[in-house]
Parts: C-alpha cells; structure tokens; sequence
C-alpha cells in the first residue's frame, strides 16, 4: 500500500487512478440552489436537506467511505465520519451559533439523519479539542444515540459540562487519550498528535485505515512558543508520512486566507503585562472566551505580577477555570482568588475580574456590566475593561454596542483593534504551506471554513504540489469514497441541512425560517370574511386585521379600501361559480397583496381566513 501511494504522489498515477480522479474532480456539483424567497444578500447557501440527496453506491470490500455532516462550507457545526465495513468513527460532533437571518433560533446542528440510520454502527467519536463547534451537539445526539467518545482529559471535561447538564452522561463513555497515544476504536488505529490552538490539548489524529492513513488536523495553528510549551507535533506527522504516506489530508481552512505566519499565543502575555502597568490603580475588568486557559493564565499572571485579587465572572468562566485547576493546566494559588459576590471589600485598585461576554452575547456578564445591570459589579469612571478576543463574524454588531455602553459609562476600553490582545488560535497561509509540506498527502480535502476558505486552502495544497485532481474541495453532505483507485467525491450524498434549536430541537423547518423572516421585516395582513358559498354571499366582513404593515389606529381608510378591493375579488369569484373554499382563499390573498403593493410597495405576509356559514 505505502509503495503505491508513493508512486502515486511522485506523478506515476496508475491509469486507473487517474480515471477516478477525473471522475470525482469532474463530477458536477449541483448548482448552489436559487435564492429563497425572503433570503437575502450574504445569506449561506443552505446545505442540502433530506430532498435532493443522492446516496453514494454501494463500495467494494476494503473502501473507505468519509461523509461530511456539517463544518465544510461554514464556521461551527463540524461533524465527519469515517466508515469501514459499515462501522463508523465521527471525528467531533459540534454546533454552530445562528446567524442574524434565523430569527429566534439558538443553536444550529448537523443533520443526524445519516447517523440515525446506521445507529447501530456507531463506534466512537473523537473530539479533536474542547470548542463547542466540535463538541457541543453531543449533548443532542447523546438524546438518540449512544457512543463513546474519545479526546483529551480537558476535552473531554470541556465536553462533559454540557453532556451531564442535558443529564446523559449514562449514554456515553469518557475515554481519555494522551498525547501521542495510539488507540484502537472498532476497526480505526487512531494516533493522536498534539497540535496547538486557542484551547490547550488539542489533537491531530491519525486514523489508519485499509485505505492508508487519514490525516486530521483539527484546529490547529504552528505555536512555536506556546505557554505551555506543548508543540504541534509536527516531527511525528512527518513520520508517519515519510513511513507510511498520508492517503488523504483533511486540514483547518479557516485561515487559509490570511497571509503570513499566526503569532505566538504568549505574545499576547506581553502585550497584557503592559497594560496592567499602564493602568495599574485603576480597576481592570477581562474578557475572554472561557475555554481559553491559556488566555487565562496569561491574564492572571499579569494580575498577579502587579499584586491583584482575582475573581471570576459568569457561569462558564468559573466552572472552566475550576475545571483546569483540577487538571493541573492553569497555575493560580487560591490565595489569589475571591468570589465575585465577595469582592465588595477588596480594593478597586487591587482587583481584576476574568469575565465571559467577549462576544457580547447579550445576557452575558459583560453586557449587563455595560447595561449598568450586573449584580456583583457596578462600573464607573476609570473603570478598564479590556476584550482579550475577536468577535466571531455574526457578531460585530453586539459587540458595538457592548463597547458603546461601557464608553458611556465613562470605562475605557482595550480590544483587539486598539492594542494586540488577541492571537488567532488556527494556522494562517504560511502555517497552511508547512503542514502540506510536512505530511504530503496523496490527496488534499479543505475542511472547517466558509467556501472561500477552503477554496483559498486548496490553491495552497495545489501549490504544494497535491496533483490538481487530487485536491478536492467538498461540501457539507458530500461523501468520499476512497478504494485502491483512489477518492471519488458523491457530491450531496447524505442529508445536511441545518438542524435548528428552538426551545425543543426538531420543529423548525426553513418554512418557519422563512415565514419569521417576512414576519419580521414586512409584517402580517389578515383578511377574515364570512361567506355563503350556496347562495354566493358575502355575511361578514371583509375585516382587515395587520401588524408591522401600517398601523392600524392611523389607517382607517387605507384599511376599508383594502376591504373594499377584497370584497369585489370575492364577487368576482362567485360569479365565476366558485364554490371551494381554497379558490377563495386564493382571490382574496391575491386581491390583497396587490392593492397593499400597489398602495404601500410593500410585501407583508397575506393570511385569508374564510368563514362559512
Ligand atoms: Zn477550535
Ligand atoms: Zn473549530
């Protein structure tokens, strides 16, 4: 196996091989679907839901099928599996946080209908790291099916918090791996490589497989001088290529765009340390995600260079950083720390808060301090906040508004724009180069990123030299097929769309999706009448019921020539001899949407109710 893949990344493809790159790379995507009524500019393209899919056929002894449920196309939601003889390892199962369009939505998962089917067949799932867009679907999927999943001592504690929350920690089993470790998961030899990303402990992995050996990056940057002086294990990925060749590479695109190198996270310590000596006497309030230890430590290692207290803020940041203390992975003496409901006495001057709330989720900590809501904390004047992240994209506009409201207040405000508080936790351009360079994967397949990531990502593997047909960029739903030939991609294999959570998980299709949207930006008209259909007439109404098209009190007369216009249309029907209630229906919503377009140019939704007598 080794020699073959070798040859076939020297340029010596056997024939056979290259007939099925041409294949794969040659197969028509379907086209990105229409536009939905309602959408609107810089929506995503919404994956494929269960219509539209067409299943891959059926693979020979000793293929290897990768299915991508969620992740490719977008930031959040990654979830792939890797499948042998019918068993299947999923390699992280995430979710993803709405964008601004899914109205009233909170979480966005993977479509599990694919796993559904093959319940049975599930052996595992790796967590490569502890973010919640690779593991936070597992408290849903846990509901339906069970598994046991598979990651690092914090990842797995990370992932644990949600999981005992939805009270499923029965359904599943906590396996912790060491670096370096090798495991065998059902039929899959997993290796997993320590790499370094914006929460320690993350994984590489190895997956060996009759196919030759799967490459995973997970999310991953090229830290030379991480805080904890745990190195991406770039000497033993190199290894294995050089020993056994990597048939396939699936890497972290969500940088690929950036140019250049990604900096150190322990720059950000130094830049830390001079802020608190620039503020020092004055009280100093930070942000960062939770799950940052790193970030963490390097905020209270500042803190306590210039003798502050230290308190937390906020559910997750005080379970996360209790949670890495018990590890061993975050190093502050409890002399240091103070409850936040105790922290009344300690000197302003003297303390620091870790707060959540860098994203300016609008019932965090941080913006009920900016809001003057907050229950422990009261800002004033000369108060220093400093946002120790980037916001997500989706979320510029909370984050505004957070920074506008501590202004307000008179605080001044440190973020990443304004001073370097902040590293990015996944690899940048040159970083992207160095990992293709390292492990020369036969073939290449961009993963986690927005399209234009992952297409950035695969020029770079096409400019390391992956053959052109080898590089593969794939999208959510799609699924590989990898035989002694080489990898043929079905594209829109398995179902993917978006699962939304809603209060109860399941029952918001994109229809609903939809009618918010029309709901929220144009409004509703209901036109209620009574009518009898025997004699063709009209016993009550037409009334003209709206909210968010005109408003109503100030509207009379526009309202009784809508009722007027609607009126004529249900004559018109009945001379015309219509009998059913859906032709009425359809005259009257037609009737009305016309004369509020024509009236208003607006399109607010139309509901006719119609009464029979
Ligand atoms: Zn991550
Ligand atoms: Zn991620």
């Amino acid at each position: 196996m080794p020699s073959r893949e070798r040859s076939a990344k020297a340029g010596a493809k056997a024939p056979a091989a290259s007939a099925t790159s041409k294949k794969s790379s040659g197969a028509k995507r379907p086209k990105a679907k229409s536009k939905e009524k309602g959408s609107r500019p810089g929506q995503r393209n919404r994956p494929a839901a269960t219509s539209g899919v067409v299943p891959s056929p059926p693979t020979p002894d000793g293929a290897v099928k990768v299915t991508f449920l969620g992740g490719l196309n977008e930031i959040g939601r990654n979830c792939a599996c890797v499948e042998v003889d019918g068993k299947i390892l999923l390699i992280d199962c995430g979710l993803m946080f709405p964008d601004m369009d899914m109205l009233g939505i909170d979480l966005v998962l993977p479509d599990f209908e694919y796993l559904r089917q093959n319940a049975d067949n599930i052996v595992g799932c790796i967590c490569t790291h502890g973010h919640e867009d690779h593991t936070g679907a597992l408290s849903f999927l846990l509901r339906e099916l069970s598994f046991p999943i598979f990651g690092s001592a914090l990842t797995l504690g990370l992932a644990r918090n949600r999981i005992e929350e939805a009270g499923l920690s029965s359904r599943t089993e906590f396996n912790v791996v060491k670096d370096g470790e090798r495991r065998q998961i059902g039929p899959f030899d997993c290796e997993f490589i320590p790499v370094t990303h914006s929460v320690p402990h993350g994984f590489a992995t190895a997956i060996r497989t009759p196919q030759g050996v799967i490459m995973h990056s997970g999310d991953w940057k090229l830290d030379l001088t991480p805080v904890d002086g745990r190195l991406t294990d770039l000497t033993r990925m190199g290894s294995i290529a050089d020993q056994e060749g990597v048939r396939l590479l699936l890497a972290d695109s969500t940088n690929a765009c950036e140019k250049g190198h990604s900096r150190s996270e322990s720059t950000v310590g130094k830049v830390l340390y001079d802020l608190f000596h620039e503020f020092e006497g004055q009280r100093i309030i930070t942000t960062c995600f939770a799950s940052h230890v790193h970030r963490v430590q390097q905020i209270a290692d500042a803190a306590i260079a210039f003798d502050r207290t230290i308190a937390t803020m906020g559910l997750s940041m005080k379970k996360n950083v209790k949670l890495a203390r018990e590890l061993g992975l975050l190093d502050i003496p409890e002399s240091r720390l103070r409850d936040i409901a105790e922290v009344k006495d300690v000197d302003p001057a003297k303390l620091l808060v870790i707060s959540t709330g860098s994203q300016g989720e609008p019932m965090s900590a941080l913006s009920l301090m900016a809001a003057n809501e907050n229950k422990f904390l009261t800002l004033t004047e000369g108060d220093v906040v400093i946002m120790s992240s980037h916001p997500i994209p989706g979320n510029e506009a909370n984050v505004t508004k957070v920074i506008d409201g501590l202004t307000r207040i008179g605080v001044e405000v440190i973020h990443s724009g304004i001073e370097d508080v902040h590293a990015t936790g996944h690899a940048k351009k040159e970083e992207c180069k160095t990992l293709l360079s390292i492990t020369e994967p036969e073939w290449f397949v961009p993963v986690h990123g927005e399209y234009h990531h992952m297409a950035a990502h695969a020029r770079l593997g096409r400019q390391m030299g992956v053959p052109e047909d080898q590089v593969l960029v794939c999208e959510d739903g799609d699924q590989l097929i990898i035989d002694d030939d080489g990898i043929t991609r079905y594209p829109k294999a398995v179902p993917a769309g978006y699962l939304y959570v809603d209060g109860i998980v399941g029952d918001v299709s994109d229809g609903v999706l939809r009618d918010r949207r029309v709901l929220a930006e144009e409004g509703v008209v209901v036109v209620i009448v009574g009518v009898d259909v025997t004699s063709g007439a009209i016993i009550t109404g037409p009334e003209i019921i709206t909210r968010g098209w005109v408003y109503a009190p100030e509207a009379e007369d526009l309202l009784d020539q809508c009722a007027e216009e609607v009126r004529g249309s249900i004559k018109e029907a009945f001379q015309n001899d219509a009998t059913d209630i859906e032709t009425l229906q359809r005259h009257v919503r037609r009737a009305a949407g016309r004369f509020v377009a024509a009236n208003t140019k607006r399109r607010p939704m139309i509901v006719p109710v119609i009464m029979e007598a």
